[in-house]
């Protein structure tokens, strides 16, 4: 039995017998021309017929239905047969813009409920028998495609974005945290920093039944040391004396600027006799060094620190232990500085106030 396959292509069969040819072209790498479809609507229509026959062996043998080739094959089994002008149009735009929206789905990364709407709507009419309905089908085919591609750039662009924003965002709200837990001056924590970090200390230590050890440090006759060589030099030695107190109060110990020219050093699971270690080595570190000034190279003589520190208690309050630590401060000041004092139990420091 034979097909007339212009008449095939008017019937209410006419798409899904254009759909076949395209889905036939493009499984076989077929470029969508109007020659090619010509081809390829009557090689679906009619299976049997010498036209089908010969691309059948072409394709087994493996042989690339180039369009010289399709050429060669209208002109040798379709010499009169020719599709009318409006179909070749149609299925010429048809085939060009399937491929389109087949690329373009298959680049889309995502899709979204109004496309999937679309497409329901579009294969519904795909479906229907109306001719005049298939470059409308296919235009809002590709205009769906095109609107979620284009979506999906905005979409991603503004991830992009908003991704960078937060991470800038998160970094400079990182930084304010940092800026204000640190002293301009020194860089080492500041106070706030100091009485957050004791506090929290105090209660992990509680919570793992652990001892600690809190250090207090101030410089000697310092306000002299001002008066001789100005606030600025002043600064510089500050500097220097928080770096060799930094260095020996990393984590996880924390350094301090516990004040104008007050450091201190905690010391989480640590006893007096290690802070003590500590602390005479800050201590000759910096009475050893002979600090010069930078600009003349004079000689500005050795400053000396004084310090005081305190084991823990069981239990002890964060102001407790910082009156303890500061009483021994004292005490190495009072017996004549430049040294390091451990501070009485409590007992004993009741004991001195009730005497
Ligand atoms: P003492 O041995 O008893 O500690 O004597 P001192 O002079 O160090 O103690 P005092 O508390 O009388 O003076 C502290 C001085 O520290 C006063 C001030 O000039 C100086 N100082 C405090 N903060 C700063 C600062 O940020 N920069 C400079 N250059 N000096 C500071
Ligand atoms: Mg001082
Ligand atoms: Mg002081």
């Amino acid at each position: 039995m034979t097909v007339d396959v212009q008449t095939a292509l008017r019937s209410p069969k006419s798409y899904e017998l254009a759909r076949t040819a395209l889905e036939v072209m493009e499984a076989n790498h077929v470029w969508p021309t109007v020659r090619n479809f010509e081809l390829w609507v009557h090689y679906v229509a009619e299976k049997e017929s010498p036209l089908a026959q010969e691309i059948d062996r072409l394709l087994a043998a493996g042989e690339p239905i180039t369009e010289t080739l399709g050429a060669e094959l209208a002109a040798m089994f379709l010499p009169e047969a020719r599709l009318n002008g409006d179909i070749l149009e149609a299925g010429d735009v048809l085939a060009k813009e399937l491929q389109t929206v087949t690329n373009a789905i298959g680049s889309a990364q995502k899709s979204n409920e109004e496309y999937g709407h679309e497409l329901a709507i579009a294969s519904g009419r795909l479906e229907g028998e109306d001719a005049s309905e298939v470059k409308a089908v296919v235009k809002d085919l590709t205009a769906a495609t095109r609107k979620v591609q284009s979506e999906n750039g905005v979409l991603e662009t503004q991830l992009a974005e908003t991704t960078a924003e937060l991470g800038r965002l998160r970094e400079s709200l990182d930084k304010v945290r940092k800026d204000a837990m640190t002293d301009g001056l020194t860089n080492l924590a500041n106070r706030k920093a100091f009485d957050e970090r004791l506090e929290a200390t105090c209660d992990q230590m509680d919570a793992a039944g652990e001892g600690m050890t809190l250090a207090i440090i101030d410089i000697d006759h310092f306000k002299g040391f001002n008066d001789a060589w100005g606030h600025q030099i002043g600064d510089q030695v500050l500097r220097y004396v928080a770096s060799v107190i930094g260095r020996r109060g990393a984590r996880p110990r924390t350094a301090a600027r516990y004040g104008g020219e007050e450091f201190a050093i905690i010391f989480p699971s640590e006893n007096g006799r290690t802070a003590m270690t500590v602390l005479e080595e800050i201590r000759v570190e910096i009475s050893s060094r002979a600090l010069k000034r930078r600009s003349t190279n004079e000689d500005l003589g050795a400053i000396t620190v004084s310090a005081g520190y305190a084991e823990r208690l069981a239990g002890e309050s964060t102001m407790s232990l910082i009156e303890r630590a500061d009483a021994a401060l004292y005490a190495s000041k009072h017996a004549g500085r430049n040294r390091t004092t451990a501070a009485q139990p409590m007992a004993a420091v009741a004991a001195v106030a009730a005497a």
